[in-house]
């Protein structure tokens, strides 16, 4: 198991060091804003959504290392997703990271994102971890807003 705790480490500071998709996305169709007082990170999510599928998906802020590869990892893992898709993405890692037992039910298909397991034993750090995806939900309902007056 230790071994698969430094590979996690290791993503996580990859993509804290050279995070993916950290632009802001010119033709975005819907944006939002999130902030974790807690510890201080700050990232606006973008989106560019067309006939209900993510197309691109960027972020720009700043944060501590969890957040920051959280959102980067985040990122790289919507394009293509349909909303729903993403939907399910979203309370799939919202529970990975706060259930109380150990299970890896509905993990597998995780992919990647799975490296953030081991946020669950630092409470603290769930908030950073999460941070990205609730500003993404916010960002894909700010999105749903603007189809709907379109
Ligand atoms: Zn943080």
């Amino acid at each position: 198991m230790s071994d698969l705790r430094d590979l996690y480490q290791e993503m996580i500071l990859d993509h804290c060091k050279r995070p993916r998709n950290f632009h802001k996305l010119e033709e975005a169709s819907t944006c939002a804003e999130g902030h974790n007082p807690l510890c201080g990170d700050r990232f606006t999510v973008y989106l560019n959504i067309k006939d209900g599928v993510v197309e691109d998906a960027s972020f720009q802020g700043g944060g501590c290392a969890i957040s920051t590869a959280s959102a980067s990892m985040m990122t790289e893992s919507l394009k293509g997703k349909t909303i729903t898709e993403v939907q399910d993405l979203f309370q799939k890692f919202h529970k990975l990271l706060t259930s109380e037992s150990d299970s890896q039910e509905g993990a597998p298909d995780l992919g990647k994102l799975l490296v953030f397991s081991g946020v669950r034993e630092f409470p603290v750090r769930v908030k950073c971890a999460t941070l990205a995806w609730h500003t993404l939900r916010a960002a894909l309902e700010e999105g749903l807003k603007t189809v709907t007056t379109e």
